[in-house]
């Protein structure tokens, strides 16, 4: 079905609104107010569409239709390439760096690792947006509506990506100032390189990521500059569409699985709501189930869904294990730990809708050790792809699933390979090289004991016989 171009612009402002996820509140804003969290109840906030006066194709083939169009930056883009499916912004209003351009992959050199039948595994590599996470996926979507609402700042706190992806967004729109807050020492070089080179303003504090979140919403609040989090409910509008793009992928078949790394659980919470809406659409007949994977050096959300209980529960939400938990953390002054410093989060500000989203796709939550996060990401950079340490969370926790038996050898399986390989060689090149001292260093404190995949480079003499020697020796 082709759309009259006249209906397509009717993907206005007006057809948004944004509701508070509680249910048993329910308040309403408009879209172009600017707030993280509902002024009557203080939950967090949804995008929510008038879908009856919405442009809203009839099957999601017609998105097919978009590759002829890819001369138009906005239909080239992986995101808006979806507007009919969060129209909250006109056409024009849109803003794009080519963002999305990402692929789902099958391999079986890595899903004979997982435990999957020959092409049931597949990596949709979102490190290969522009800034190199997926991030970007939502950050197209944040500024956006930082443009409708004339914002002339944006901040975020940041393990790295977030701010990596903001600073490119505000330098390449030149429209926005980004200010970025960093924990200090947290950070890997290959993010924090990205935000002073797009030209951010960085502000590195002393503590970490949570420490961040919480300095960053008062500055924001005191300032009036517009806050990028993914507290903020347009930035996840974006991130659903890394769900529309593996659907397109596999000719808009529904697979049994999508695994994901959990940090401040802004990715899982999209994915929810954009099968949700999918469903409620009847555009798809069925929803995957989701995992969701910890490190387990950051495994809030596993510790209150898999061992208190904690439930949507049709959004009356049990607060009492939450608060117990977040107490028992101050008090044994528990800090996130994982060399996975992307979901290094112990207080992951997206928790409730996660939990919506879990319920939504009959979910799971796993945690996996340092050790079997820097297997899986060797395994995953042996079978070609490459990815930073929090992404192969995905495919140790798949893994773990599998051994489990609670995805079966035929399931369809899609991990989401969030960042890309080159945000943190640091944690590649300790595990690898072979030199304990930098292992120790890097790795040591975190549990790791072994390189069970490491690939360490063999030191030669500056002479031609040793190296062909060393060559048919190792090679
Ligand atoms: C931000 C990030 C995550 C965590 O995603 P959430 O949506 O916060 O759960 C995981 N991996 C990478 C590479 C990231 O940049
Ligand atoms: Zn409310």
């Amino acid at each position: 079905m082709l759309l009259s171009a006249e209906k397509h612009n009717a993907a206005q402002t007006d057809l948004a609104f944004q509701r508070c996820i509680n249910p048993l509140c329910g308040a309403t804003y408009d879209a172009m107010a600017i707030h993280t969290a509902c002024q009557q109840c203080g939950e967090l906030l949804d995008i929510a569409y008038d879908w009856d006066r919405a442009a809203l194709p009839s099957s999601l083939a017609f998105f097919e239709q978009m590759w002829a169009r890819r001369n138009d930056p906005v239909r080239f883009s992986g995101v808006w390439r979806f507007h009919e499916l969060l129209p909250f912004a006109p056409q024009d209003k849109l803003v794009t760096v080519g963002e999305g351009q990402t692929l789902l992959q099958q391999t079986d050199a890595v899903g004979r690792y997982v435990g999957l039948n020959a092409g049931q595994l597949h990596l949709q590599y979102e490190g290969m947006n522009p800034s190199g996470s997926f991030k970007d996926n939502g950050m197209c979507a944040a500024t956006t509506h930082a443009g409708l609402v004339g914002a002339q700042r944006a901040a975020c706190a940041s393990t790295g990506n977030t701010s990596a992806s903001l600073a490119l967004y505000c330098s390449a729109t030149q429209r926005m100032k980004a200010v970025i807050f960093i924990g200090s020492g947290k950070i890997a070089y290959g993010k924090l390189s990205q935000a002073l080179d797009y030209g951010a303003l960085t502000i590195q504090i002393h503590g970490d990521f949570d420490d961040a979140m919480v300095r960053v919403k008062e500055v924001s609040k005191e300032m009036g500059i517009y806050l990028v989090n993914s507290v903020n409910p347009f930035r996840l509008e974006g991130q659903k569409t890394v769900m529309y793009r593996v659907l397109e992928a596999l000719r808009w078949e529904v697979p049994d699985w999508i695994v994901v790394p959990g940090g401040n659980l802004g990715n899982s919470s999209a994915f929810g709501k954009a099968f949700m809406e999918l469903k409620e659409h009847g555009l798809i007949d069925r929803v995957p189930r989701l995992a969701v994977i910890n490190a387990a050096g950051a495994a809030t959300l596993y510790e209150l869904f898999e061992n208190r209980g904690v439930r949507w529960n049709e959004g009356r939400i049990d607060s009492d294990p939450i608060d117990q938990y977040n107490q028992k953390m101050d008090q044994d002054g528990i800090r996130a730990d994982t060399i996975a410093s992307a979901i290094e989060i112990n207080r992951p500000v997206n928790l409730k809708k996660c939990l919506r989203a879990l319920d939504v796709m009959d979910g799971v939550v796993r945690k996996v050790s340092d050790q079997e996060i820097l297997d899986a990401k060797a395994q995953v950079g042996a079978g070609g792809f490459g990815c930073e340490p929090a992404s192969a969370a995905s495919v140790a926790g798949a893994k773990r699933l599998r051994e489990e038996g609670v995805i079966a050898p035929s399931d369809r399986v899609v991990c989401v390979l969030t960042g890309h390989e080159l945000k943190d060689p640091n944690a590649t090149v300790a595990y690898h090289a072979g030199d304990q001292e930098m292992f120790d260093k890097v790795l040591g404190s975190r549990g790791v004991t072994e390189a069970k995949f490491g690939n360490g480079s063999v030191a030669v003499e500056n002479d031609l016989d040793k190296i062909i020697e060393a060559i048919r020796k190792h090679g």
